[in-house]
């Protein structure tokens, strides 16, 4: 096919479909319903990492199974698709997580919000830091701020702050569980900004955690829902009510974008398999930073570089019923963290159908168990069996497992989770810098700045407002 100069219809092209490519081609649906957007997929199904399965009376994620509320754009999303009804608060009844600690489950302190506790008696009286660890977290509020303005890790931040006990102990396991990085090069300025914002408005994390809760408290910004939401038939629901409001024929499966070339007023496409290219007028690149930079190589050799610069990090995800009666643990809680100082395997595990009942059987409950991620990357050779018996034994041990599973499941996401490594904004200023020179163009995903969903889906949108301004 083609191009159709004389076409007045805006054709617009997005290769990717995940939740970022899929909220760039809703975007464009509601800002020009006469645009003719062709969404290519290479993969049978749309929602890249979101999918959801059933199975046996269990409703697995095969990744995300909430996003936050903090940032507001995957809930305005969901309202505007018609899914209001189907989001889904976490248990409010259990609404806390625990850390391995010489191998049993401590919950963690109530307040401690990944680096800070907003209530100090809760800390005092933890058996997972020592007194010396105590001491130090409460002498947080006299550490002099710093005012080199330069990237800073995770682990040094953490540190210099609050001391190697609580970083060892909390902060490590916690916010190494989201990111799946290797905390010596996850930068803080890329993946937590609050926390360096607080330092320089407050002088301290503990002041600023206080007064944030005080603000929030007076401007009663007092959520409708919990800071986190899942959706009652999982997040392939928002995945379908997406397609739903995009018009016919707009999405295009089984579709591998090879080449792209440039001419003087339109992108021009190749499909792999597919003999005839096609032009647009505009072009979204939504896939992983590594897809993108392949595809760009012959469009902008510098660009493609930059983007070759986001390492990646992988995971495995086994997935686990069990009755409830092969079970000593009360599950009083949403599930664990592990400290790699306590040596091993697994990085987490997630007590799903607690966190958002109904998703087992009344008599059972489905887990979620992570490994790997950038440190135990080399976990990832080991065979399926391999990964499940690590996971079953962890599991048996930390929570008083007898007996075998009544199902179980294997994801691997191999290279999909993007690592913010120190010096990641500067990357990605160039980068956006670099394609901004590319007219009517746009790149958007989880590689550059959010790797959530509200993320995701922000940039998808702001790219489509971008290739329509
Ligand atoms: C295990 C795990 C758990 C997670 N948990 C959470 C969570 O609880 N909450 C949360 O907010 N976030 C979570 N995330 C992160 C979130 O799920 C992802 O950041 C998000 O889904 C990424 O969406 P995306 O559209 O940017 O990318 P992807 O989903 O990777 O989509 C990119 C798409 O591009 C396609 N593609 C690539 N190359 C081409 C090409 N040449 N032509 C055509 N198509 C192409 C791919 O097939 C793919 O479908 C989790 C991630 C993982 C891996």
């Amino acid at each position: 096919m083609n191009s159709d100069l004389a076409n007045s219809k805006r054709r617009v092209a997005i290769i990717g479909g995940g939740i970022t490519g899929l909220a760039a081609a809703h975007r464009l649906s509601e800002i020009d319903s006469t645009a003719e957007v062709t969404l290519f997929e290479a993969g049978n199904r749309v929602g890249g990492i979101l999918e959801t399965i059933r199975r046996d009376g269990y409703l697995i994620e095969r990744s995300a199974d909430m996003f936050t509320t903090k940032e507001p754009w995957a809930l305005d999303l969901c309202r505007r698709v018609g899914l209001e009804d189907q989001l889904m608060n976490t248990n409010e009844a259990f609404r806390r997580a625990f850390v391995v600690f010489r191998g049993r489950l401590v919950p963690v302190p109530e307040g401690f919000t990944l680096m800070s506790p907003a209530k100090m008696w809760p800390v005092l009286r933890t058996p997972l830091l020592s007194g010396w660890g105590k001491a130090r977290l409460a002498w947080e509020r006299f550490v002099p701020t710093r005012h080199d303005r330069s990237d800073e890790s995770l682990h040094d931040f953490a540190i210099r702050r609050l001391g190697r006990e609580v970083y060892d102990r909390l902060v490590q396991p916690l916010i190494g569980g989201i990111y799946t990085a290797d905390p010596t090069k996850l930068s803080m300025q890329a993946a937590m900004p609050e926390f360096v914002a607080m330092e320089q408005e407050w002088g301290n994390l503990t002041r600023g955690v206080r007064e944030k809760a005080t603000k929030t408290k007076r401007e009663g910004t007092g959520a409708r829902y919990g800071m986190f939401l899942g959706l009652r038939d999982g997040m392939e629901s928002l995945i379908d009510a997406i397609v739903a409001h995009l018009p016919v024929d707009c999405v295009r499966l089984n579709s591998p974008v090879q080449c792209i070339r440039r001419h003087e007023h339109t992108w021009e496409l190749t499909v792999e398999g597919e003999p005839d290219s096609c032009d647009f007028d505009a072009l979204i690149v939504a896939t992983r930073a590594p897809h993108a930079a392949d595809l760009l190589r012959a469009i902008d050799g510098g660009l493609s570089q930059e983007l070759t610069g986001i390492q990646y990090a992988s995971a495995a995800v086994p997935v686990f019923g069990y009755r409830r009666d092969q079970i000593t643990h009360p599950l009083d809680g949403f599930g664990f963290v592990v400290p790699f100082v306590e040596k091993r395997q697994i990085l987490s595990g997630s007590f799903t159908s607690i966190k958002f009942p109904g998703r087992a059987p009344d008599d059972s409950v489905l887990f979620r168990v992570f490994i790997g991620g950038a440190c135990q990357e080399e976990l990832m050779s080991l065979s399926d069996e391999e990964l499940y018996s690590i996971a079953e034994r962890e599991l048996a041990e930390l929570l008083g497992i007898r007996g075998e599973p009544q199902i179980r499941e294997l994801v691997r996401w191999n290279q999909a989770m993007p690592q913010y490594h120190l010096g990641h904004l500067d990357r990605v200023a160039r980068i956006e810098q670099m394609a901004s020179h590319l007219p009517a163009f746009a790149l958007a995903g989880n590689a550059y700045r959010g790797v959530g969903i509200p993320f995701c889906v922000r940039s998808g949108e702001l790219a489509a407002e971008a290739v329509c301004s």
